[in-house]
């Protein structure tokens, strides 16, 4: 069940549109606009239906809030206003809200704008979430590690934690395109990012495909050393899935791996630590490929 939350200081007005939507809905009420704002960053909510007139922080106060914040900003927003309220309706649009309803409620109505909104919402969602999805591998995208890459590297700047950065890359790729054909080495591609992933599950984790045969992993809070172990063991993982290659370039598909642990600092561009995982795994590839090649927060290889 998606879920509504009211925010309305009127305990009957609440109550009414709680039972309007209660059959379709997961309906939570808020009774003060400062309750609403906290119950709106701890929930995932798909709508929120606002009063504008409440004691205290009103309703464009909340609205106004609630646009300004990552977590609630793409949430549509319905505002509760009175029949002879044009002014606050249009007010109300002009900050943002999706749409508007008026008292007293007209039960089919309400639901009604309420379920458009809520698909729209719902449809929106989706697409962001494909947008960010490489197609082949189910994993995060290029436009989502731009995305993502950004924020992390901030906010392990700010709380000054280990951070590290590792490039992959599929060995003698072109090889194995060569002999099995494309599509064989389609399913190569997404055997090996399923493999990755499969190691990269923790909420701080990070895992995406940079392009072609080359993936970017991303890890919070990890020393040098254990990210480095935690590399290892998906070079070995990748190794263990003995997908046969080419026999002329190698007996196996292996990847190579660079990687670089370091504290952010602001000096420091996020842009020079990739291009280090970068030399990094191209050393790897100089060293014999199927290997990892990591530099800790000292830049000394480990
Ligand atoms: P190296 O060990 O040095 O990485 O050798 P390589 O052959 O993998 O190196 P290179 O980067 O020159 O070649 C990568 C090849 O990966 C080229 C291309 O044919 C193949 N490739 C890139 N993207 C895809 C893809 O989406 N699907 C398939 N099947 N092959 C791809
Ligand atoms: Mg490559
Ligand atoms: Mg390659």
């Amino acid at each position: 069940m998606e879920k509504i939350l009211v925010v309305d200081d009127s305990p009957l007005q609440a109550a009414q549109l709680e039972a309007i939507l209660e059959s379709e809905y997961d309906v939570a009420v808020a009774r003060t606009a400062e309750e609403g704002l906290r119950l709106a960053r701890g929930g995932d909510y798909s709508l929120i239906l606002l009063d504008v007139v409440m004691p205290g922080m009103d309703g464009f106060t909340l609205l106004k809030k609630l646009q300004e914040e990552i977590i609630t900003q793409s949430v549509p927003v319905i505002l509760i206003t009175s029949l002879s309220d044009v002014e606050h309706e249009q007010h109300g649009l002009v900050l943002g809200a999706v749409d508007y309803i008026t008292k007293p409620f007209c039960a089919p109505v309400v639901r009604a704008r309420v379920n458009t909104h809520v698909k729209l919402y719902h449809y929106r969602r989706q697409a962001e979430r494909q947008s960010m999805t490489d197609q082949l591998t189910g994993i995060a995208n290029r436009r989502r590690y731009e995305r993502y890459s950004a924020a992390k590297w901030k906010e392990a700047l700010r709380l000054g934690v280990p951070f590290s950065i590792c490039m992959f890359d599929i060995d003698r790729f072109k090889a194995y395109n060569d002999a099995f054909g494309h599509p064989a080495g389609d399913r190569v591609i997404a055997a090996v990012a399923k493999t990755a992933a499969s190691h990269l599950q923790r909420s701080t984790d990070f895992f995406a495909r940079y392009g072609g045969e080359e993936f970017v992993a991303l890890l919070m809070g990890d020393s040098s050393r254990r990210a480095f172990a935690q590399l290892q063991k998906i070079r070995q993982a990748v190794e263990d899935l003995r997908i046969p290659h080419d026999p002329a370039a190698a007996p196996w598909v292996t990847v190579s791996i660079g990687g670089v642990t370091t504290i952010p600092k602001a000096e420091h561009p996020y842009e020079r630590m990739l291009k280090i995982a970068d030399t990094l795994l191209y050393d790897a590839k100089k060293l014999g490929r199927n290997k990892v090649v990591w530099v800790d927060e000292g830049m000394k290889p480990l």
